[in-house]
């Protein structure tokens, strides 16, 4: 059966057209959907019993189960496994801050791109999610945070996968959350976060969207990049630089650079200069995280000296840079560290 999240409004009202309703039911199922959370058929008490029954029957609503939910000591932060209809699993990561809500989403189960260190890559390429069954993670978490009458503040696609190697379905996902008659998530709330997919940033430039970018860099030259992500033996480091020049100048929004520090493999001093030379004078951000531990590699996280020394060496350069907490590390909710247990 179709899944009531893979359908745009358009499509929807397409379906009542089919049906012999009038248009404005799809409004209706619309509203219900992306302003009340309702996700069964039986709740939309603002439709006819006919329709909520022919809905029912036509179309599914279950595009997640519930398989494991699990919270972090800190009490912030709470990791979903779901399975999805074909029994495949994802998992999707709600952090709480004082005064955000972010939410951190799968775009694949699995994913292709084997970077060595993240336990995603180390698992393989399952399948690509569906815009709906992106959509249908947000809306989870709608649903449970319009229930203590908050709300999800920020979206990032950092979760299971690789976003630009599913590039139409979370593009269609993304839209279908912006829609201002649905759920009106504002563009500049979602960050896209990329191991580097060179074709794809170019396209992502030429549409000049208010959405976040963060590129997943980790190593500053050609040798060390590609024996820990081997997607840069296709497109090298400054291939992948001047692809996010060129989105900087097409667009005019700053990119965020992602760096998992791994203790003596790329938070040297030589790894700060090279990158610190590489980005000089480019509108851009970078945020440092301590690798986080996972099975199949046996590098380390730096150490807060080692961070702090990369810091200073970026800022010395001018170049903006941030140390980013580790969040959910106790319930494997970390970057990288989701992947799935069954
Ligand atoms: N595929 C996309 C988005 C998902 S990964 C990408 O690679 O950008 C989300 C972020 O977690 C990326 O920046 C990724 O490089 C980082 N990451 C992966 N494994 C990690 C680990 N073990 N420790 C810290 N960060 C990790
Ligand atoms: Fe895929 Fe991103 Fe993990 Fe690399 S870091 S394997 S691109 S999810």
């Amino acid at each position: 059966m179709r899944l009531i999240y893979d359908l745009n409004l358009s499509d929807l009202s397409a379906l009542m057209i089919e049906w012999g309703e009038p248009v404005y039911r799809a409004h209706q199922i619309w509203q219900g959907l992306y302003r009340q959370f309702w996700n069964f058929a039986e709740q939309f008490t603002n439709i006819p019993n006919s329709l909520r029954t022919r809905l029912a029957e036509n179309l599914e609503f279950n595009a997640l189960t519930l398989a494991t939910t699990l919270n972090s000591s800190d009490g912030q932060t709470v990791k979903t496994l779901f399975k999805l209809q074909d029994g495949k699993s994802i998992e999707a990561v709600l952090m709480r801050y004082e005064k955000r809500n972010t939410l951190c989403i799968s775009t694949q189960a699995g994913c292709a791109m084997g970077c060595v260190f993240c336990a995603t890559g180390q698992m393989g390429f399952k399948r690509h999610l569906s815009s709906g069954e992106i959509v249908a993670q947000v809306m989870y978490y709608a649903h449970m945070l319009h229930g203590e009458t908050n709300f999800v503040t920020n979206v990032v696609l950092m979760g299971m996968g690789e976003p630009f190697h599913n590039y139409d379905n979370m593009l269609a996902a993304i839209d279908r959350l912006n829609d201002p008659q649905g759920y009106n998530f504002g563009a500049r709330r979602f960050t896209i976060s990329t191991v580097g997919l060179v074709p794809a940033i170019r396209r992502f430039a030429a549409e000049k969207r208010q959405i976040n970018l963060a590129i997943s860099l980790h190593a500053a030259d050609d040798a060390l990049r590609t024996s820990m992500l081997p997607v840069n033996k296709r497109y090298p480091v400054d291939e992948l630089l001047a692809a996010c020049r060129k989105y900087i100048a097409d667009t005019g929004r700053r990119i965020s650079f992602e760096w998992a520090l791994i203790y003596k493999v790329n938070d040297t001093r030589e790894q700060a200069v090279i990158l610190a030379r590489k980005l000089k004078g480019m509108h851009c951000h970078v945020n440092i995280i301590p690798l986080n531990p996972t099975l199949g590699y046996s590098g380390r996280a730096t150490t807060r000296e080692r961070a702090e020394k990369f810091k200073q060496i970026l800022d010395g350069y001018g170049i903006p840079c941030t140390i980013r907490l580790r969040r959910g590390i106790d319930i494997e909710a970390g970057c990288g560290q989701l992947a799935s247990v069954i």
